[in-house]
C-alpha cells in the first residue's frame, strides 16, 4: 500500500531553546527532514488518526544517531515502519516520530545471508533472497511491513517467524548509542521483542538455505495466494488485532462471542477473517479502538480469556486513551451493529 503525500510544514530547527518553545525549536539540527504537525495516517494501513508533532526522516544512520543524541531528553521519540500493525489515534503523537525511508531500505546479499536495513520491505528481502537462490525466507513475503517492524513484533507467517532466520540486528538507542547483537540477545518470543523499548532498529541480517530461484518463486506466489484467500489483503487494516492467547486462536474466540462482521461507526470486525478491524472508509481512530475493546469485552464474558492487543496504538485521544488498563475498556455507546455474517 503507497502511502499518501504528507502535507506538512518543513521548517528548520535550531537548538538550545527551553521546554516552553514549540517542539521544533528545541531539535538539534539535522540533514535529513523534519516536518511539523505532519499527517500520519496516510502512512498507516487503517489510514486514520492524527498528526505527528514532528516527523523525522533522517539523511542516513549518522544522522539518525546524531539527533537523538542532541534531541532534548523530555521528548518522546516514537519511531514507525510502514505501519501495517499500527492504529495511530486521531489526537495525532507527540513529539517526534521518526520514519526511515530509502536511506535504511538497501538489501544486500553474502553467501546464504541477508543484510537488509530496517526500512526494506519483508517482501523485498523475501524476493531478493529467492533471486540469488536463498530458500527458507519465503514467509516474510506474507508480512506487509518493514524489517524494523518485524524484529520489534517478531513477525511471523506460516509456521515461521522472523527469530527462526535471524543472525544478528542493528540498533541505536535514545541517546544515539548503536548496538549491534545477536539474535540470541533480543529475546525474541511470540509477536515480542525483549529489546529496550528505546532501540530504533537499523537493520538485520536473516539466512536460508540454498535454493532454486524457481521454485521459492513458485512458493512467493503460493503464499500471496493463501493470503488473499483467507485475509481482506487489499482492506484498510491492521493485520490481525489481537495476539493468540495460550492455548486459544483468537479469531475463533471472536466468532464464538458473536463478533464476526460487527460494526461501529466506520469500522467493522472483517467477515473474511475475524481478528481483522477494517476501516470502511469513515472510521475514525476512536472507531476502531472502541470496537476493539468491545469485541475483547464480548469475548471475555463468553470465554473468561482477556485477549490482548497485537496492534500497536500510539498517540492521544479523543476517545479511548492511552491510560486504558489491562482489563475491558468503557462502555462503546449505542452505534454498535450486526454486520452481515457468511
Ligand atoms: C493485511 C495484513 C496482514 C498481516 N499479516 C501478518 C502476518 O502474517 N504475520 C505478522 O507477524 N504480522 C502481520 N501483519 C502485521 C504487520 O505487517 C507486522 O507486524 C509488521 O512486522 C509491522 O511492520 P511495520 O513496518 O508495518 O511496522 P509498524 O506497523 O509501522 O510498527 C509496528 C511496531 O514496530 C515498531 N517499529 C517499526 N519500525 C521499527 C524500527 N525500525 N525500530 C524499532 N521499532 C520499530 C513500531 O514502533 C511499532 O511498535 C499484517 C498486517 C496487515 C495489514
Amino acid at each position: 500500500m503507497s502511502a499518501a503525500p504528507a502535507m506538512a510544514m518543513v521548517l528548520p530547527s535550531s537548538p538550545g531553546q527551553s521546554p516552553g518553545d514549540p517542539l521544533i525549536s528545541r531539535l538539534p539540527p539535522v540533514r535529513g527532514r523534519l516536518s511539523v504537525d505532519a499527517p500520519l495516517a496516510g502512512m498507516t494501513w487503517f489510514r486514520v488518526g492524527g498528526p505527528a508533532e514532528v516527523l523525522f526522516r533522517p539523511a542516513d544512520r549518522e544522522d539518525l544517531a546524531g539527533f537523538l543524541s542532541a534531541c532534548p531528553a523530555d521528548v518522546p521519540v516514537t519511531v514507525i515502519g510502514v505501519g501495517s500493525n499500527l492504529l495511530v489515534r486521531d489526537g495525532g503523537v507527540p513529539g517526534v516520530v521518526v520514519r526511515l525511508g530509502g536511506p535504511f531500505a538497501g538489501v544486500t546479499v553474502a553467501g546464504t545471508e541477508v543484510a537488509a536495513g530496517a526500512g526494506a520491505l519483508d517482501l523485498t528481502v523475501a524476493m531478493v533472497a529467492g533471486q540469488a537462490g536463498i530458500s527458507g525466507l519465503e514467509f516474510l513475503s506474507g508480512i506487509p511491513g518493514t524489517i524494523g517492524g518485524a524484529l520489534r513484533m517478531n513477525a511471523g507467517a506460516f509456521g515461521r517467524e522472523l527469530a527462526d532466520v535471524l543472525v544478528s540486528a542493528e540498533a541505536v538507542d535514545r541517546a544515539g548509542v548503536l548496538h549491534r547483537v545477536a539474535a540470541a540477545q533480543l529475546g525474541l518470543g511470540y509477536r515480542h521483542c525483549g529489546a529496550p523499548a528505546d532501540w530504533l532498529f537499523l537493520g538485520a541480517v536473516v539466512s536460508g538455505q540454498p535454493g532454486t530461484p524457481a521454485e521459492i518463486g513458485a512458493r512467493i506466489d503460493e503464499i500471496a495466494r493463501q493470503r488473499a484467500g483467507s485475509q481482506p489483503v487489499r482492506a484498510r487494516t491492521g493485520g490481525s488485532t489481537f495476539a493468540n492467547p495460550p492455548g486459544h486462536r483468537a479469531w475463533e474466540l471472536i466468532d464464538r462471542a458473536g463478533c464476526r462482521g460487527l460494526v461501529l461507526g466506520g469500522a467493522q470486525v472483517s467477515e473474511k477473517h475475524c481478528n481483522f478491524l477494517l476501516n470502511l472508509g469513515t472510521a475514525t481512530a476512536a472507531d476502531l479502538e472502541r470496537l476493539g475493546e468491545e469485541v475483547r469485552r464480548r469475548v471475555y464474558e463468553t470465554s473468561g480469556v482477556r485477549l490482548e492487543w497485537e496492534i500497536r496504538r500510539i498517540g492521544v485521544g479523543p476517545g479511548i486513551g492511552p491510560g486504558i488498563g489491562p482489563g475491558i475498556g468503557p462502555g462503546v455507546g449505542l452505534c454498535l451493529s450486526e454486520g452481515e455474517t457468511p
